[in-house]
C-alpha cells in the first residue's frame, strides 16, 4: 500500500513499510536471513559504495526485514527516517554519536531509566562525553544547564520510574533558542500515547524491547530523524555539515538533506559501531507492533484501574501514575499524551523496606524483574535491586525510596492483578 497521511494509526501499525514480497508474493515479511546481497555488476557495486544508489550491501547496514521495521518505526512517529539497532541502549549510542566529539556535553533529565543514568553518568566518559542532569520541570535550570560545548538535550516522555509528564514542547523550545536537539526517549509512551516530533523532539529513540515488541523476546532500539534540524545552521555538528572524513569527505546535510542524520546512521554509525538489529529481532518486532493500538489500550486501561484501586488502599501511602487527578502531571495529559499516561508507575506501602521486599516476594501474577512494558505485569523494589548502590538521599530524588515500589502493568484481566496485589499486601503488611 502506499503510506498516504489519511491512514490511521491501526492501519499503519500493520501495513506501513510492508508490501507483498516481490519474488514470491507472501503477504507477511519474510525474513531475510542474508548477510549479504549479490550485486548486478561492477558498475551497480561502485554506485552502492558511493551512496548514489540506495540498496542493499551487507546486513550490518541494512536489511529488507529490518527496513520494513524502520519504515514502520519512522511513519508511526511522524518521522523521515529511522535506523533499528541492536538495544535501546545501542540506540541512544547510536543517537549521540553524530552530534558529540569529546569535550561535548549532553544536557540530560535526572529522571531516566536507571540504565540510561549509568550509561550517561560513567561510560560515555569513556569517549569523551559527559551529561548534566537537571530537573526538567525546571526550565531555567536547563537552559542554565545548556553551554557552548552541549550538542543534545535528552529526556523521556513518559519518565522513569514514577510515570512522570515532560513537558516536552517547553523543553523542545528550550533547545530550540539554544541551537541543540532535542532527543526524546519515546519507549514508555510509545507513537500511540505520544507523537514527541509533533511537539518539536528532533529525535526520537526507543528500546524496542519493550511496547513496540510488547512480547519480552527480543531487544532492539530505533532512533527516529524528524528531518527538521538544521545541522548548518552552526558550527556544532561537523559530522553532519562538514566533510566527513569517514566517508571520503561527503558533506551530508548538504548530500541527503532532511534524510542526513538517517544516512549518516546507517552509512558512519552502523557501518564502523557494528550496533546492528537482526532480521531475526525485526520479525519479532514486526508481529507485536501489528497489535501496539490495541496493547496500549488495555495498559492504560488496566493501569487507571489499578493505580485507582491503590490510591483508596489504607495500606498503600501514596501512588504517582499520572493518569490520577492528585497527580501534578496530569495537567500534561491532554497536549502530551492525550490516549493515556501509559502504565508504569511506583507507590509507596506503608511499612518501608520490609513490606516492599515481602510484597514483592507475595505476589503470583506479577513477576519481578528488571524489565517494563511487557504484556505481563512486573514489579521491581528499586531500592533493594537497581537503586541499591545509592545514599538515602539519592534514592529519594530518583523517586526510588526505600518504601517504594515500581509496577509495569500489563494486559491481564484488572482485576486479577488486583486480587494479587491484595493478598501480597495483607502478607506484606500483616
Ligand atoms: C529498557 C529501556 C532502555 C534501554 O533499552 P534496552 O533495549 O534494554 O537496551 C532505555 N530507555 C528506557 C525508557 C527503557 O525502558
Amino acid at each position: 500500500m502506499s503510506d498516504g497521511p489519511s491512514y490511521g494509526f491501526d492501519t499503519l501499525q500493520i501495513h506501513a513499510g510492508a508490501r507483498p514480497d516481490p519474488a514470491t508474493g507472501a503477504r507477511q515479511t519474510p525474513i531475510y536471513q542474508t548477510t549479504a546481497y549479490v550485486f548486478r555488476d561492477a558498475e551497480h557495486a561502485a554506485a552502492l559504495f558511493n551512496l548514489q544508489e540506495v540498496g542493499y550491501i551487507y546486513s550490518r547496514l541494512t536489511n529488507p526485514t529490518v527496513a520494513v521495521l524502520q519504515e514502520r518505526i519512522a511513519t508511526l512517529e511522524g518521522g523521515v527516517g529511522a535506523v533499528c539497532c541492536s538495544s535501546g541502549h545501542a540506540a541512544q549510542i547510536m543517537a549521540l554519536f553524530p552530534l558529540m566529539q569529546p569535550g561535548c556535553n549532553v544536557v540530560a533529565s535526572t529522571r531516566l531509566y536507571g540504565g540510561t543514568v549509568t550509561q550517561f553518568s560513567q561510560t560515555i566518559k569513556r569517549f569523551g562525553w559527559s551529561a548534566k542532569f537537571v530537573d526538567f520541570d525546571d526550565l531555567d535550570a536547563v537552559r542554565d544547564a545548556i553551554d557552548d560545548n552541549t550538542r543534545a538535550v535528552f529526556g523521556e516522555s513518559i519518565a522513569n520510574p514514577g510515570g512522570y509528564i515532560t513537558d516536552i514542547r517547553a523543553i523542545a523550545d528550550v533547545a530550540d533558542a539554544a541551537g541543540v536537539p532535542l532527543i526524546i526517549d519515546n519507549t514508555s509512551a510509545t507513537p500511540y500515547l505520544c507523537n514527541p516530533i509533533s511537539l518539536g523532539a528532533t529525535l526520537v529513540v526507543h528500546s524496542t524491547t519493550k511496547y513496540l515488541t510488547g512480547n519480552g523476546t527480543v531487544t532492539g532500539g530505533c532512533i527516529v530523524d524528524s528531518g527538521q534540524f538544521d545541522w548548518s545552521a552552526s558550527d556544532k555538528f561537523p559530522s553532519l555539515s562538514q566533510p566527513e572524513p569517514a566517508y571520503h569527505g561527503l558533506k551530508f546535510a548538504e548530500t541527503f538533506g532532511p534524510l542526513a542524520f538517517t544516512f549518516h546512521s546507517i552509512a558512519i554509525g552502523l557501518r564502523d559501531l557494528g550496533m546492528t538489529m537482526n532480521p531475526q529481532a525485526a520479525h519479532y518486532t514486526l508481529m507485536g507492533i501489528e497489535t501496539l493500538s490495541l496493547r496500549m489500550e488495555r495498559h492504560v486501561e488496566n493501569a487507571m484501574t489499578v493505580a485507582t484501586w491503590l490510591e483508596n488502599d489504607p495500606r498503600v501511602d501514596y501512588v504517582t501514575y499520572a493518569g490520577l487527578e492528585s497527580s501534578p502531571y496530569s495537567a500534561r495529559i491532554p497536549a502530551v499524551c492525550p490516549k493515556g499516561a501509559g502504565a508504569l508507575f511506583t507507590f509507596a506501602v506503608k511499612g518501608g523496606y520490609e513490606a516492599c521486599v515481602k510484597l514483592v516476594d507475595s505476589l503470583e501474577i506479577f513477576s519481578h524483574v528488571a524489565n517494563l512494558g511487557d504484556t505481563r505485569s512486573l514489579i521491581i523494589h528499586s531500592a533493594s535491586t537497581t537503586h541499591r548502590q545509592l545514599t538515602p538521599e539519592q534514592q529519594e530524588a530518583a523517586g526510588a525510596a526505600p518504601n517504594v515500589v515500581r509496577v509495569s502493568i500489563g494486559i491481564e484481566n484488572a482485576e486479577d492483578l488486583i486480587a494479587d496485589l491484595d493478598q501480597a499486601l495483607a502478607k506484606a503488611t500483616a
